[in-house]
């Protein structure tokens, strides 16, 4: 249980009585920022199901309803943005379900549903929507997620990389958008302490690919090497490796219920066949934010995103600044970039990461 900030009581005599309140959120607390259904199931579906099975309080923000998807089920294909429309209010029926799959119950949509639109990819005119993600006014969004982070004080928040971990406009700006919300709420002494940007290791990349040179299926074959992809981290700027191997049904069953995006003759389920429970249930992190705790994996690699955290609730109270919150580390070695035109290897690496 953790003492959070209660709110001042409405029609109080006097001046404001700030209260704390006894929430029922557990001491462990978990915030991903993804940029559209399915990336949550794709990049962090086990160490979401791994968490909320652990009782950790798993909370996901999805920016956009990914009105712009492909949609890989004949009978839906007149939901398109080009049609109906109305492919971004079916797949929050989908991401629901998906959550089910994870065992997580607290999931929001920046600013609500339908706050923010899926930008499409790079350059497409759908970058210029009114109301595009990739157009948000950056104070603004990261504002509607800082609600989010003083409603739920996280210790550890996991989002993607600069690139957005491969150039997709609306992963760059959920980059942003958390953070500076991590940025506004160290100002006010609540910053998660540990921020994760997701992240696949050059070695399984490799793995992976060479696994993949025989295949007739082989979703890099238009790649000669993993230098040629647009992710990739070398092995000792890995911070942490979740193994969540125990839950890689869940993981699969949270992608299958994105059958708009993910063909259920997906490249991904065949790998999935082929390297088992490996394939979905590890899961990959660079720090960017904080100081590493313990790991007893290669490079000191961590299993427990939060190794090295307190979470005694006295810490977490009274919204008093933490002098180890909010240290940026990782921006010193890995500045910011400009986001790299796609190119067509990396769609064909990249198909159903959007
Ligand atoms: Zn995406």
């Amino acid at each position: 249980m953790a003492d959070l900030p209660g709110r001042v009581r409405p029609g109080a005599r006097g001046p404001p009585v700030r209260v704390t309140v006894v929430t029922t959120l557990p001491d462990r607390r978990l915030l991903l920022v993804h940029a559209h259904p399915d990336d949550e199931s794709i990049g962090t579906g086990s160490t979401m199901a791994h968490y909320a099975a652990a009782g950790a309080h798993v909370t996901l923000v999805t920016c956009t309803l990914g009105e712009e998807g492909e949609i890989h089920v004949p009978a839906l294909a007149q939901l398109a943005a080009a049609e109906a429309d109305q492919l971004g209010g079916f797949r929050i029926g989908e991401l629901a379900a998906a959550c089910a799959a994870l065992g997580v119950t607290d999931h929001r949509f920046l600013g609500g549903a339908g706050r923010y639109r899926d930008s499409g990819m790079m350059g497409m005119p759908t970058n210029g929507h009114p109301r595009a993600f990739w157009a948000a006014d950056l104070d603004e969004a990261a504002g509607l997620l800082l609600e989010v982070i003083r409603e739920i004080r996280p210790q550890v928040m996991v989002t993607y990389d600069p690139n957005g971990f491969y150039g997709h406009p609306d992963h760059i700006q959920a980059h942003r958008v958390a953070m500076r919300a991590h940025e506004l709420a160290g100002a006010e002494g609540i910053a998660p302490a540990k921020v994760y940007w997701t992240a696949m290791p050059r070695s399984v990349l490799e793995a992976g690919m060479s696994h993949f040179t025989e295949s007739a299926d082989n979703p890099f074959a238009a790649i000669d090497s993993v230098d040629d992809l647009p992710f990739g981290t070398p092995d000792d700027q890995i911070a942490a490796r979740i193994d969540g191997t125990d839950q890689h049904a869940a993981k699969e069953a949270a992608m299958r219920a994105h059958a708009t995006q993910i063909p259920a003759n997906s490249w991904l389920y065949a790998i999935a066949g082929n390297f088992g429970a490996e394939f979905m249930g590890v899961e990959y992190f660079t720090l960017a934010v904080g100081e590493p705790g313990p790991g007893d994996g290669p490079y000191g690699w961590e299993s427990d995103l939060f190794a090295g955290i307190d979470p005694d609730p006295a810490d977490l109270s009274g919204g008093r600044p933490d002098p180890s919150a909010g240290r940026p580390v990782a921006s010193a070695r890995r500045p910011e970039r400009d986001a790299p035109a796609g190119d067509a290897s990396a769609a064909t690496a990249t198909a159903g990461l959007r």
